[in-house]
């Protein structure tokens, strides 16, 4: 019997427990193996990295994810620029020709469909890696991969995300893998201009519009970027650029927070940490990034076990 291909579209998938217990236990154990020693499952695959966006983490982290398991990694510069998308291509015609080349085929794309449209027509699996503003599953998985490492556990823990929560995909994967874990508060911190949209929104969660508010309270606190290129109303750039000062996080801030407190952010950052947080011993966002090659590793290994 053929199997279908194991697309990772949404946050959705990586919530069910047994399969989420092992893709984190398996990013631990890459973590922990030299690189020498990396088993070489994906040998003779190939996996596709094909993003319309721009990317450093997740791109470059996929790349070598495939490479130390053995994978080819052909890609694309640019793919919106360089790709057939700019002659008019449709994402279904570009995923239908590249999926008799490769194996699989990891995703960036501006719409928030997209996973969901390649997956229609794909006869291998469809990564998501970053779909608009809607998903952004891998990160979200190295995301609780980095809070259970740092923190311990997940359960009780109160988290803030501040900045554009209106936007970020990031943010509306991660709150979804949150809510299975109890006693977990989310703490909202944005303008009102952009806000977290109702649909992610619980009952227990608090949201307020400035850091000061709740600094000293937040177990993790996850700063994101303001997600300019998907923002087309001026007015929203102004009145964020107004009350920026409130969402920024300097290191007398950061040293207000509890001492067992972790800074995360999926980078890139622009503004919204100062450099100072860096040597900040809450300060966990590089580790965060590195984090997601074993996690990716895992995401990798685990598509593609079963294919002929
Ligand atoms: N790198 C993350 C993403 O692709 C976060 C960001 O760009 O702000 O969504």
């Amino acid at each position: 019997m053929i199997e279908a291909p194991r697309h990772i579209i949404d946050v959705e998938q990586l919530r069910e427990p047994e399969l989420q217990a092992h893709l984190l236990e398996r990013a631990a154990e890459f973590q922990a193996m030299a690189p020498a020693d990396y088993p070489k499952p994906l040998q003779h695959r190939q996996v596709a990295t094909l993003f319309y966006e721009p990317s450093t983490r997740t791109r470059l982290s996929f790349d070598t994810a495939a490479k130390r398991l053995g994978a080819g990694v052909p890609s694309t510069e640019n793919a919106g620029e360089f790709s057939s998308a700019a002659k008019g291509e449709t994402i279904e015609d570009t995923i239908m020709t590249i999926q008799g080349y490769v194996d699989a085929i990891v995703l960036r794309h501006k719409d928030d469909d997209s996973s969901e449209r390649a997956a229609a027509v794909a006869g291998v699996p469809i990564i998501n890696a970053g779909s608009g503003k809607a998903e952004h599953p891998t990160q979200a998985l190295l995301d609780l991969f980095t809070i259970k490492q740092e923190m311990g556990q997940v359960e009780g823990l109160k988290i803030g995300m501040a900045g554009d929560l209106a936007h970020g995909r990031t943010v509306h994967s991660l709150v979804k893998l949150l809510r299975d874990f109890d006693g977990v508060q989310i703490i909202g911190v944005a303008p009102d201009c952009l806000a977290m949209p109702e649909e992610y929104r619980q009952p227990e969660d608090v949201y307020v519009d400035r850091l000061d508010e709740v600094i000293g309270e937040v177990d993790v606190l996850y700063m994101t970027r303001t997600q300019l290129e998907r923002i087309d109303d001026e007015a929203v750039v102004a009145e964020f650029s107004k009350q920026a000062d409130n969402f920024k996080l300097t290191n007398r801030r950061a040293n207000r927070m509890k001492p067992t407190a972790r800074i995360l952010h999926p980078l890139p950052r622009v503004g919204e940490i100062t450099k100072k947080v860096d040597k900040n011993p809450r300060a966990r966002y590089f580790q965060q990034a590195h984090n997601g090659l074993f996690v990716r590793m895992a995401l990798l290994e685990w598509v593609l076990e079963d294919a002929a």
